[in-house]
């Protein structure tokens, strides 16, 4: 692989020992590593860069990288992964919905890290009739800035898991979505998860977005390969 084919993460990270740590390891795994202590910098660093995907801390001294992941998606979709340095700070980053494509909680696995910018860095582009945070399948209306879903005007709630299923299915509509692109997708490849938990938020995502569960209209199975949604 080329130099110029190495993806590119910026790490904004204000301790030290993280810094040092991301950088050396980053660097083995194949990615090109620019850093940023603080927000300031990083707006800075993001400019000259461009980069492929960001790893934002919450904490940052000249503010919060929250308010920083927000600013980054009013102009560009580069996907942010976010690290906290407390759980509980993971249910206010997930409740505040500003778009994350993930998140880790410190102290991490440098492994279990690489593996998520892998599987978010595999995920393409999103369609150009998701770019403006909205797609409509049928009757369904999904808003993936506020994470929310309609069906014929009435909310439907649907667990973290049930929507990123759907995220995914609505960035592919028409298309087959494997098994394993689901797995890879919402558990990050790792081989934690039985496929029968697939199954289980397939068939609660289908009580609650089709009219007939059993045989669904939008979220067709393919057999033997996987997934697919339908207008
Ligand atoms: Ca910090």
């Amino acid at each position: 692989m080329s130099a110029d084919s190495r993806p590119v993460v910026l790490v904004v990270e204000d301790e030290p020992s993280y810094q040092d740590a991301l950088n050396v390891g980053l660097t083995v795994e194949g990615f090109v590593v620019v850093g940023a202590t603080t927000i300031g910098q990083a707006r800075e660093v993001f400019a000259r860069h461009s980069p492929n995907l960001v790893l934002l801390d919450v904490m940052l001294p000249d503010g919060s990288g929250i308010d920083y992941c927000r600013e980054i998606h009013q102009t560009v979709r580069t996907p942010v992964i976010m690290v906290s340095a407390r759980t509980s700070e993971v249910d206010v980053v997930l409740g505040l919905e500003i778009g994350a494509a993930d998140y880790v909680t410190k102290p991490y696995r440098l492994r279990e890290l690489v593996a998520r910018m892998r599987a978010v860095l595999r995920r393409p582009p999103s369609e150009p009739s998701v770019s403006d945070g909205r797609v409509t399948i049928g009757d369904i209306d999904v808003d993936f800035v506020r994470r929310s879903v309609a069906k014929r005007s009435l909310p439907i709630e649907l667990s973290r898991k049930e929507f990123d299923l759907l995220a995914l299915f609505a960035e592919h509509r028409g298309q087959v979505v494997t098994r394993e692109q689901c797995l890879d997708a919402l558990w990050w490849g790792l081989d934690l998860v039985d496929t029968r938990t697939l199954d289980t938020h397939m068939k609660r995502l289908r009580q609650k977005i089709e009219d007939d569960p059993p045989h669904p209209r939008h979220l067709v199975t393919v057999r033997g390969v996987g997934f697919r949604l339908d207008d």
